[in-house]
This record gives structure tokens, C-alpha cells and sequence, in this order.
């Protein structure tokens, strides 16, 4: 089945979604966005949506700040995404993409006010984003991350996405397979698209939300599992670049990396080297939460069918 876009307030074949090339979400970057997951479960034949809710929620925050006027609720955004999938009759794990941008056709209007705004989503299969098994090496990036007075981070705005692509582009090139940026006082603050957790003293430590960070949704699940099932507090405060270093484990979150362990930080072991035990079991727990298969937590994830798709 060809996939579907939902574009100026109805459903249009993905091929045919398409914007001016005056549009002034593109001049100028004047759109926010989400990335939700949908983690399709084998058993069940179905895909849980993981938190959509508060993904669409962050996307009112973000277009808040944005001056984006989105109509939609949060309601009306979880059945446009559902639809999506079912006009799409996916059966994998899938990726969705809702941006609520500045529409207007116009150049030369440097502002957010008096500008129209439109509400684009569309879906697409989407696999590993980091390799959740091995653990991966990070670099701590040269390129600072974005302050909330330059370009808040704190929305999903698309125009601030290259601050993370300019460190994960560097990052890649020179043989790692992420970035972690520091703040500009030299703070650790995230990955390019991802939360970052060290483990020490058999606690977890996270930035504060202070630190120029996107307060992560899956940052805040596991902070939940972690207290819930592994009786694991975290503690969110600045963190000193050589913690990086000497932390006893590393893992980022987020929705396209779940949850990543790291065992190299600027070519420097993290704790043993290995995937540490505090790590190894949250992951553990993590996914099977985001497949549906936890009675306790199924309210985190949304069934994107109404009826159980039938064996292909
Ligand atoms: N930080 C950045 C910069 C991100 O792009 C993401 C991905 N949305 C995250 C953190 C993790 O956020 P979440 O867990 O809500 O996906």
C-alpha cells in the first residue's frame, strides 16, 4: 500500500505531499516537530505508538513557543497518526514524523507573527537508529550545544537541528558513532538526538533540564522504570565533562536510539568497557515496555490498530 501524508488538514498520498519552495518553514526553519516511534510486536500483530500523547503534548509546547497556532489536539493528532498507519497497513517498526510549521509563502518576513501555519505527519518504516547490542563510542563534540537564549532546545524546532547535525556529521567522519555536546560553560548536555545517563555509585545521573537539553520523553520513562522496578533514583544536575570519563556505565535515550549503551568515550573505556549491569537490565525492561508486553505500562503505548492485523 502506498503511504499516505496528512497535508493542509487532509490525507494525501505521501508522493504527492509536497511544499513551496517559498514556504517559510524552509527559508527559514520556522517549524517544531516529533519523532514518535511505533514498535511493532510480532506476538500481538499490532504496533504500539510509545507515548504518543505526550509526544503530541511536547509538539503544543514546542508550537507554544513557536507562536504556531496548531489547531489540532492532542486527540485529533493520535487518530490522524493512526489513520496514517492504517492507510499505510505497515507491519514493522515505523517512525512518525509530525511538523507543525510556519506556511506562509513568503520571503524576506523575518518573524514568527502574522504567518500561517499548516500541520504536516507522515510515517515510514524505520529500524536500529544506533546499535542498541554493542555499545557504541562517543565523541565529546567540538561544536557547542544551542543555549536557550540562542536557539532553545527545549522545542523541537527544526532550524536548531543543525546544531546536531553539524556534531554528528564531525562525529561520524572521525570514526565515532555519536556525539555528546557540552553546554557553552562546558557542561555536559546531550547527544545529537538522544538524552545522555551515566551510571555511578549505583545511581543514575542525568543533565539537569537547565543543561540545554530536550527533556527527553524516554529520558523521563526510564527515569520511571529505573525507580519502579530497579529501585534506581536518578539525580538530574550539571555533569563535568570528566565524568564522561569516569562514570561507572553510559547510556543515551531517545526515541530513535532507545536506550544505547556507550562503553567509549573519546577513545577511553567507560567503566569496564563492557555494557554495564544497571544498563544491560533497564534496555531489557525498556523494550519490552515499548512492545506492549507489560501489563503495569501498557498505558504508555497506543495501539495504532483497531482490530489485530490478520497473518500476511
Ligand atoms: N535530545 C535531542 C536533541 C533529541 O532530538 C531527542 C529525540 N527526540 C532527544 C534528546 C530524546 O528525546 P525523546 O526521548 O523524547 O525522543
Amino acid at each position: 500500500m502506498p503511504p499516505y501524508a496528512y497535508l493542509k488538514n487532509q490525507f494525501v498520498p505521501l508522493e504527492e505531499a509536497k511544499i513551496g519552495v517559498m514556504t517559510h518553514a524552509f527559508l527559514y526553519g520556522t517549524g517544531c516537530f516529533e519523532g514518535i516511534r511505533g514498535n511493532w510486536n510480532a506476538d500481538e500483530r499490532q504496533i504500539y505508538l510509545f507515548r504518543a500523547r505526550e509526544h503530541y503534548e511536547r509538539l503544543h509546547q514546542s508550537s507554544r513557543l513557536l507562536k504556531i497556532k496548531l489547531k489540532h489536539s492532542v486527540q485529533d493528532l493520535c487518530n490522524i497518526t493512526t489513520e496514517l498507519i492504517e492507510r499505510g497497513d505497515f507491519q514493522q517498526d515505523i517512525y512518525v514524523r509530525p511538523i507543525a510549521y510556519k506556511s506562509s509563502e513568503i520571503a524576506g518576513n523575518l518573524r514568527l507573527h502574522e504567518l500561517e501555519d499548516d500541520l504536516l505527519v507522515f510515517v515510514i518504516p524505520f529500524g536500529n537508529y544506533l546499535d542498541p547490542n554493542k555499545g557504541i563510542h562517543c565523541q565529546v563534540s567540538s561544536w557547542r550545544r544551542l543555549d536557550d537564549n540562542v536557539l532553545p532546545s527545549r522545542a523541537k524546532i527544526t532550524g536548531g537541528y543543525v546544531n546536531s547535525v553539524l556534531a554528528k556529521t564531525e562525529a561520524i567522519e572521525s570514526g565515532f558513532d555519536e556525539a555528546i555536546m557540552l553546554t557553552d560553560d562546558g557542561h555536559v548536555s546531550e547527544g545529537s538526538g538522544e538524552n545522555v545517563f551515566l551510571v555511578q555509585g549505583g545511581k543514575l545521573i542525568t543533565p539537569a533540564v537547565s543543561d540545554n537539553i530536550l527533556v527527553g520523553i524516554t529520558r523521563s520513562s526510564v527515569m520511571e522504570l529505573a525507580k519502579n522496578e530497579l529501585g534506581v533514583e536518578t539525580v538530574e544536575r550539571s555533569i563535568d565533562r570528566t565524568e564522561l570519563y569516569l562514570a561507572d556505565e553510559c547510556f543515551l535515550t531517545g526515541t530513535a536510539a532507545h536506550l544505547t549503551p556507550v562503553t567509549r568515550v573519546d577513545h577511553r573505556p567507560v567503566g569496564s568497557g563492557q555494557v554495564g549491569p544497571i544498563t544491560k537490565k533497564l534496555q531489557g525492561l525498556y523494550f519490552d515496555v515499548v512492545r506492549g508486553k507489560v501489563k503495569k505500562y501498557q498505558g504508555w503505548c497506543l495501539p495504532a490498530y483497531a482490530k489485530v492485523k490478520a497473518k500476511a
